[in-house]
């Protein structure tokens, strides 16, 4: 049975939080979790000691709920952020939530909010945010003995308020990962260091910064949050690969990869060296991830150099705009589903 809908406006949401009726929580103690459940307290209280505030235990996912055309509320690949999730705490030395249960876990908090889900054709979605961090005490050095899995729900509006204009970028003067460190999972440790940055590019003029590989700098990564695509002049995706596992496993990326194999796309993922982009062997270039799925880029700026993408840089060029739009439809049901991607919660 349909729920009713809460009164927001659901054409006009941003991109802030907003508590909705339940969070999904569950514990570790005594080295294992606890059965978890839903709950209707957003807020956490914590030892001043928790393993978290000293020494950054903490690691995150980020997904969307929505409804499709046909009405069902649904997420896009559940079991991508649980595998990931479940890769990110074992590196920082925290328990891993089972990944079934963590799939389970987004269903339950997601039908349990589905007033909150927005409807379909307002653009807006349900982000969907799985969490965990360390509750335990911890002075010296060394994982805590106590976590907490949550995840929290909040509608957020459309990406793109005002279209798909074409975004700039600047090759960054920091470093985003370490090469073999922990560029590669989804911490909230890689965030802090790059909020000085991306200021830093905010107030110059650009949306984000480009992050070459901090080993040789040489090699193109990625940028603050999202993966790196580029298109080649013989129309091949080329997709950026880390010598020093430093790139974050994007599951757009993945998915658009898959994409443009199946409408027989060449697609290469290797190196790419900032110097094929400076000299301009690139027609098109994009960003991927989770809340845009592709932000089409035009320009990026290496101090006094301007790389231009000549079939993007009016607008959204054709191969980042197929790409997009073939993914934005299978998510919709509005294309066939041929790898089981769109999980249906209810
Ligand atoms: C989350 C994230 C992405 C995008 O991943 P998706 O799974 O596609 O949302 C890319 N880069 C970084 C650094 C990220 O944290």
């Amino acid at each position: 049975m349909a729920v009713e809908k809460k009164d927001l406006d659901w054409g006009n949401l941003t991109f802030d939080y907003q508590p909705t009726d339940y969070s999904y929580v569950s514990n570790w103690k005594d080295g294992k979790w606890d059965e978890g459940g839903l709950t209707d307290q957003h807020t956490v209280t914590l030892s001043e000691c928790a393993g978290l505030l000293h020494y950054c235990q903490e690691v995150f996912e980020g997904l969307k709920a929505y409804t499709t055309k046909d009405g069902d509320i649904v997420c896009f690949r559940p079991d991508m952020n649980a595998e990931r999730m479940y890769n990110s705490a074992a590196r920082l030395e925290m328990p891993s939530f089972p990944k079934d249960r963590f799939v389970e876990a987004v269903k339950e908090v997601v039908k349990a909010n589905a007033a909150w889900v927005p409807p379909f054709g307002s653009g807006a979605t349900l982000y969907v945010r799985p969490l965990m961090f360390a509750t335990g005490n911890v002075i010296g050095v060394a994982p805590a003995d106590e976590y907490q899995f949550r995840i929290l729900v909040t509608p957020v509006g459309p990406y793109f308020k005002g279209g798909l204009k074409p975004i700039k970028l600047c090759v960054s003067k920091y470093d985003r990962a370490a090469p073999h460190g922990t560029g590669n999972i989804k911490a909230g440790l890689n965030y802090a260091m790059s909020l000085k940055p991306t200021m830093e590019a905010h107030r110059n003029g650009f949306a984000e910064n480009l992050y070459l590989d901090s080993e040789s700098r040489t090699y193109v990564e990625e940028t603050g949050g999202a993966n790196v695509l580029f298109v080649a002049k013989d129309g091949t995706l080329v997709v950026p690969k880390s010598h020093t596992d430093s790139i974050l496993p994007s599951i757009t990326r993945r998915s658009l990869v898959q994409v443009a194999e199946d409408l027989g796309m060449k697609v290469d993922q290797r190196p790419v060296a900032w110097a094929e982009v400076a000299e301009g062997e690139f027609v098109e270039c994009g960003l991927c991830g989770t809340a845009a799925v592709i932000s089409p880029v035009g320009e990026i700026h290496n101090n006094e150099l301007v790389v231009t993408f000549p079939d993007g840089h009016e607008e959204c060029g054709p191969v980042m705009k197929r790409l997009r739009e073939t993914l934005v439809g299978i998510q919709s049901a509005e294309l066939e589903d041929k790898h089981n991607w769109v999980f249906k919660v209810c």
